[in-house]
């Protein structure tokens, strides 16, 4: 299936009064999607598989922001390292420790989202809020130059009750509140939430999402 423009464009409108960054998530998806999507001038592209993404960045243009939105081992993050923009799921401050190692070795820095683990659903990667927190005490004290803290990631149960998806990015709201007041008062830079994606996006929105990450919706289902 092919990439649906007017879906693109409605989104595109729906967002265009917001502060609402859409990363456009391709895994599983061909390289033409991409180009499709980036000649109508899109640049934030998300994948989640290490594999995939090595396959598909030298392919296409230097100027695409990718968004790595799975989980990263850490003995992967070399290979993303010297392209890749911003990561969504770091779940631990070694995870972190070794994103700023391979970002000192390119010689950049890696904006970095901290994955909450909100779902019902126990396969899902993430840290819990004292987790969060103690992630947070060990960054403050530590000497990661080479690594940007820009906000909280997180993925809501996969449920039609939307009133527990609400509920829990709302958990993921008060989060990023606590976090900022705590940790990045005078930071900028922390002032992203990415929670949100085909089915439950425009919830995420209301409840203080910045970055909403749209696959399905955009490119058709995955098998
Ligand atoms: C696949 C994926 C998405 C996109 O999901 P859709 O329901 O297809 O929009 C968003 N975020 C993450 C982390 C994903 O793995």
């Amino acid at each position: 299936m092919a990439v649906q423009t007017t879906i693109y464009h409605d989104l595109l409108k729906e967002l265009e009064n917001t502060a609402v960054t859409l990363v456009a998530v391709t895994k599983t998806k061909p390289i033409e999607d991409i180009q499709e999507l980036y000649a109508l001038g899109h640049r934030d592209f998300g994948e989640n598989y290490v594999q995939e993404i090595q396959e598909k960045y030298p392919v296409l243009p230097n100027d695409i922001r990718w968004h790595f939105i799975g989980h990263v081992q850490s003995n992967k993050v070399k290979y993303i390292a010297p392209y890749v923009f911003m990561i969504h799921g770091v779940d631990s401050f070694k995870l972190l420790q070794e994103i700023n190692k391979q970002a000192v070795r390119n010689n950049r820095v890696i904006h970095c989202l901290l994955q909450i683990h909100i779902a019902e659903e126990e396969t899902k990667f993430g840290l819990n809020e004292e987790e969060l927190f103690e992630l947070l005490y060990n960054f403050n004290n530590g000497d990661l130059k080479n690594v940007m803290i820009c906000g909280l990631m997180a993925m809501a149960s996969f449920t039609d009750d939307f009133s527990i998806v609400r509920r829990e990015f709302k958990s993921v709201k008060v989060m990023f509140d606590k976090a900022k007041e705590m940790y990045f008062k005078r930071i900028d830079d922390f002032s992203s939430i990415s929670m949100g994606m085909s089915n439950d996006y425009k919830i995420a929105i209301e409840e203080g999402s910045t970055i909403i990450r749209i696959g399905s919706k955009l490119f058709g289902s995955r098998n």
